[in-house]
């Protein structure tokens, strides 16, 4: 998955600091993250490349080398590109992916807290933690990270698999859904698979979590296996199919870095 990235260490201590020359540059324009080209495999770019140091913020080092989010350099320097989201599931090597989807997130987040929601006046970072403070009226925002659960229903030998209506991804996928306030993760479980396909489920059994920034949200995977019938019945606003298919029928999912893919290719391989 893509957080999996040891023996190398992405370190979340909040840092108040200045870059240098060798520190990372982690540029994000319209939600694209500015990468080296490094033959097939992509580096993340050092401010020494060109990169302004003016208004730098530092986010978390890796491996031990500051990163800081950056202002964008008014052209592209030699060999860098700036790489989508998209894109970002597929760079190598892990750390690199990891460290930019990452930027986003943080990007985004600093993005939609410059003002006070409460009073309207202009924040500033905090001098504590990561947070943004309200001078004004003293509100704290904390970095927006929204739980949610990914449910992978079993039937015996079968997994029910859905596909999405209306997102660009085509894949089949597992039942998934944000928790609501005051709701636990079982609760959001139980909701989710009967809105989407209708079924009850049981034997609820925590698997791993994910943190999953290109949608600010904790992924918390979960298997269970179907509670009574398996008739389904289809919520056509979210889903354009959902269907039942045996360890044989499902489609490999190798080398893609969602919590999803995993959960699938294990029970595909026999492991769950
Ligand atoms: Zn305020």
């Amino acid at each position: 998955m893509i957080q999996d990235i040891a023996p190398h260490r992405l370190d979340r201590t909040y840092v108040i600091g200045k870059p240098d020359s060798a520190d990372i540059a982690l540029c994000v324009r319209r939600g694209r993250v500015l990468l080296q080209r490094q033959g097939t495999d992509w580096a993340l770019p050092r401010f020494g490349s060109g990169i302004p140091m003016e208004d730098a913020l530092h986010v978390f080092s890796l491996d031990g080398v500051d990163c800081y989010l950056a202002r964008t350099p008014e052209e592209v320097p030699e060999g860098m590109e700036y790489v989508d989201v998209t894109g970002i599931r597929t760079v190598r090597p892990m750390e690199v992916a990891f460290a930019a989807i990452t930027a986003v997130q943080l990007h985004r987040w600093y993005g939609a807290r410059q003002f006070c929601g409460h009073c309207g006046h202009k924040m500033a970072p905090s001098e504590m933690e990561r947070a943004m403070v309200c001078p004004a009226c003293g509100q704290t925002e904390y970095p927006k990270i929204c739980p949610a659960v990914i449910v992978a229903v079993t039937n015996g030998d079968k997994l029910l698999l859905t596909r999405y209506a209306n997102r660009p991804f085509r894949g089949y996928a597992l039942i998934a859904g944000f928790v609501e306030i005051g709701e636990t993760l079982e609760d959001t479980v139980h909701r989710e698979v009967m809105e989407e396909v209708g079924v009850r489920v049981k034997n609820l059994r925590y698997y791993k979590n994910q943190p999953w920034a290109f949608t600010d949200t904790l992924l918390t995977g979960f298997y269970c296996e179907l509670d009574g019938e398996e008739d389904i019945t289809l919520d056509h606003n979210e889903l354009c199919e959902g269907v039942w298919l045996s360890r044989e029928e499902i489609p490999s999912r190798e080398n893609d870095v969602s919590l999803t893919a995993e959960m699938i290719e294990r029970f595909r391989l026999g492991k769950e």
